[in-house]
């Protein structure tokens, strides 16, 4: 296997990920769909993942949905799943709770069917009330919440219960815009009790350690789309992650990454399961910062960021747009996916940063995968 850098910093692979690496930690929305949506190209670029001998895994903070719904979701997108490659905050905050209860132990639980389920398949037993003396209240997402369950939940944990919830984010992205999500209603509890739960899901350690346990990964590689969940838990557990720029995250939000949520890798989409990772070589003075990735090097001075490429001095201006063809090119399965600007900009920015001069700016001609990384460089 290859050589890579400690986890939070981006580094490189000479094998292609899919074979540097045993099992895909996948998360789903922003990776492999978008809502009710596949994203473009993931199913192909799964199936030749698993061809060159990655296995996957499903994992998910959405605790509503239960995992046979999730695989049958994945199976009409073309990306074959069994259930029990499916692994959800669901599952991980029901193990949590059979840790720390007696089998046959009551649980409020104030969430849907997949929070439900998960805790009955642990041998606890779901009940509504705090008149039903539950030893714990279990809370996650929940489309059908009402006034009269919040009360029911608040009751318990005012009564001292144990409180675990199944993930913090604060919101499920849906049709219309950005819904409230669990967080929200685990905010609303916490204002109203005073306490504060345990909590499964990303980036928590238990949903990740659950996967770990399912798969026996040995080389796991966490894929995310988002920085404060999927690649965050990744570094907390020191595991190595892919960040991919199909979900939340664009290039300006990579380049901005603070400290702790930093990927290993970064690529366009899925298809960067194919390809070896290009080195990243960063070298700082005290007021400078160079970092190189393949051809190019982006220079971090004075808080601006500006480039040049060693092979091409023209390439990332519009009066060349032949420098680099394959850059833009779309089903390509090239080594260059036009990124290393942006890696070499990632690299420059997060150590800058960490010296304390954080960049606010661009200068000269900016490479196409870096255009609008701040809010008046267009
Ligand atoms: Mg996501």
């Amino acid at each position: 296997m290859s050589d890579h850098r400690p986890v939070g910093t981006l580094g490189g692979s000479a094998t292609p990920l899919a074979e540097s690496f045993d099992v895909a930690l996948l998360d789903l929305d922003g990776v492999i769909y978008r809502g009710a949506d596949p994203v473009p190209r993931a199913a192909e670029a799964l199936q030749a993942a698993r061809d060159a001998g990655m296995r996957l895994a499903f994992v998910t903070n959405n605790a509503l949905r239960p995992p046979d719904a999730v695989a049958e979701k994945l199976n009409g997108m073309d990306v074959p799943a069994d259930v029990d490659d499916v692994v959800t905050s669901a599952q991980a905050a029901a193990r949590m709770l059979a840790e720390r209860l007696d089998e046959g132990s009551r649980v409020l639980v104030t969430g849907g069917a997949g929070l439900r389920q998960a805790v009955a398949e642990r041998g606890l037993v779901p009940v509504d009330g705090a008149d039903d003396d539950p030893a714990a209240v279990v809370q996650g997402y929940d489309p059908e919440l009402t006034y009269a369950r919040l009360c029911e939940a608040a009751l318990a944990i005012r009564a001292g219960r144990l409180w675990i919830a199944s993930n913090l984010d604060s919101t499920v992205p849906a049709e219309r815009g950005l819904l409230p999500g669990a967080g929200s209603f685990v905010a609303l509890l916490r204002t109203a009790t005073d306490r504060a739960p345990l909590v499964a899901g990303k980036p928590e350690r238990a949903l990740h350690e659950e996967s770990i346990r399912r798969t026996g990964a040995e080389r796991p590689l966490v894929v995310g789309d988002r920085l404060d969940t999927d690649i965050e838990g990744a570094v907390r557990a020191g595991t190595p992650s892919l960040l991919v720029l199909t979900g939340v995250v664009d290039a300006a939000a990579a380049v901005a990454a603070p400290a702790g949520q930093r990927p290993t890798f970064l690529g366009a989409d899925l298809r960067a399961l194919l390809q070896p990772a290009p080195d990243v070589h960063v070298e700082a003075s005290s007021a400078v910062v160079e970092a190189r990735c393949g051809a190019w090097c982006c220079r971090a001075e004075a808080g601006a960021l500006s480039w040049h490429n060693d092979a091409d001095p023209d390439a990332n201006t519009d009066a060349n747009p032949d420098a680099n063809p394959d850059a833009k090119t779309d089903a390509k399965t090239d080594a260059d996916d036009g990124l290393d600007p942006l890696r070499a900009a990632c690299a420059a920015a997060w150590a800058a940063a960490d010296a304390g001069n954080e960049v606010r700016s661009v200068e000269g001609d900016v490479p196409e995968s870096c255009r609008g990384l701040f809010a008046d460089d267009c």
